[in-house]
């Protein structure tokens, strides 16, 4: 278990296709136990992806439990191979990211989405196990499982904005 650096833009890392990840790879139980202890140690972090951290491995993690914007809780989603199979609606809304730490964005979103993956159970030995898993979800948690989704493909929520005059923001506080 370790808390790993973030990487940050402009890191090729995050702008790098990652690759499918097995349960049967030693560096899958690796690679999800990290992102967990890194992304706790974000106090006000809801979400991070491996290529975060320097692992090219599709392998996310999710948990918007509590947080003010979401509608649907699906508690903690420790996610490899996520794929959207559904999207309906849009909306546009304020997102931050650990690799972007000095600026918000306005970005365009579906707001209600199905997510097929492999949902990663790590066990007390160290192993993994992986259970096939439909996230049907909406709202923040919807916004979130996306931005994620878009790291494994080496998408950053900048590519995304409609206008980088208008929709970039500096950030003022890290709250
Ligand atoms: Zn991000």
């Amino acid at each position: 278990m370790a808390v790993r650096e973030v990487l940050l833009y402009p890191h090729r890392a995050l702008k790098t296709v990652a690759a499918p990840a097995t349960a049967d790879d030693p560096r899958t139980a690796a690679v999800a136990r990290d992102l967990l202890d890194t992304m706790r140690s974000f106090g006000h972090c809801t979400g991070i992806a491996a290529p975060q951290i320097g692992a090219l491995t599709r392998i996310v993690v999710v948990d918007v439990t509590g947080h003010r914007k979401a509608a649907t809780e699906s508690g903690l989603l420790l996610l490899a191979n996520p794929r959207t199979i559904e999207s309906a609606g849009d909306e546009v809304g304020r997102e931050g990211c650990l690799s972007i730490p000095h600026l918000t964005a306005n970005v365009r979103r579906a707001t209600t989405i199905a997510v097929e993956a492999d949902e990663l159970t790590l066990h007390d030995d160290g192993t993994v196990t992986a259970t096939p898993r439909l996230v049907e979800t909406d709202a923040f948690e919807a916004r979130c499982l996306l931005h994620e989704i878009d790291h494994l493909d080496g998408i950053l929520f900048l590519d995304r904005v409609d206008s980088l005059s208008r929709d970039v923001f500096r950030r003022k506080s890290y709250g």
